[in-house]
């Protein structure tokens, strides 16, 4: 079977002239379905940038993506939404949520574009996303009432409802302090493990990194490292020893 991701000498480019900027420079690389990848780098070193390219919300200047095989360089826009909406869900740092909108209804949203689901199948769907990351005594809270862990529960909730084959991470813990920065890894990790899907984070946190099974790292636009994590740390483990140590700290 074709690799879920193929990119070729991927270019991108921003402005023109003096002014232009090469955020990626001649990119190969292939993720296979089912990988954990975590891509790191200083900032400012093309990560985000190769994430937008690979969840079709930008152009390659240059290049070639295949995505399950297909070249999705060739495809109109309406190919391309609904690769972006049925195949692919993405997490921000920032969570990007709606505000005044329930957790439900934030769920639902990208449901409302896909074939038409009845609003009974909607809301259910919706609800077993929300359980599925723990938040099933939370689905009528609006985003101001609930606190960034869970913001970004939500948030994953969200990108998964549509049942993508790729989920897309850029800095998701940016945002959280450590404990919580680990339960919303062990939701992904057991999405990884558990459910098979594919992943890949961009991180600045080395130690979020030793999580992931595979390590891409970047400098200036270019792959500078790409090795395989022989054992990954287990957010699962890693959460559980966690209240031995504060208890160890406050004795
Ligand atoms: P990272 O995620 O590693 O911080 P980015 O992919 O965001 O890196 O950025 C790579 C380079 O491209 C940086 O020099 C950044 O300033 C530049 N860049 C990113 N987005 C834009 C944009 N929309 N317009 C101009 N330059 C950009
Ligand atoms: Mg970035």
């Amino acid at each position: 079977m074709a690799p879920l991701i193929a990119v070729y000498d991927l270019v991108k480019t921003y402005g023109e002239g003096p002014a232009c900027v090469h955020a990626l420079r001649r990119v190969t690389l292939t993720i296979e379905r089912g990988e954990f990848v975590a891509l790191t780098g200083a900032s400012g070193s093309g990560e985000s940038t190769l994430l937008y390219v690979l969840g079709c919300l930008a152009k390659p200047s240059a290049g070639r993506y295949l995505f399950g095989g297909r070249d999705i360089t060739t495809f109109s826009a309406e190919e391309l939404a609904h690769l972006r909406n049925h195949d692919i869900g993405f997490v921000f740092q920032g969570f990007h949520l709606l505000t005044r909108t329930s957790a439900l209804e934030n769920v639902e949203l990208p449901m409302l574009y896909g074939p038409t689901m009845s609003a009974g199948e909607r809301r259910a769907r919706a609800t077993e996303a929300l359980v599925s990351v723990g938040l099933g005594d939370r689905l009528t809270h609006e985003p101001n009432q609930m606190s960034g862990g869970q913001q970004q529960r939500v948030a994953i909730a969200r990108a998964l409802v549509n049942r993508p084959s790729l989920l897309l991470a850029d800095e998701p813990t940016g945002n959280l302090d450590s404990r919580t920065s680990l339960e919303i890894i062990e939701i992904i990790q057991r999405l990884n493990t558990g459910a098979g899907l594919t992943v890949v984070l961009v991180t600045h946190e080395p130690d979020i990194a030793q999580y992931a099974r595979r390590i891409i790292s970047f400098r200036d636009g270019r792959v500078i490292a790409d090795r395989p994590v022989p054992h990954p740390q287990s957010a699962e483990t890693d959460l559980r020893r966690l209240p031995l140590e504060d208890l160890e700290h406050s004795a």
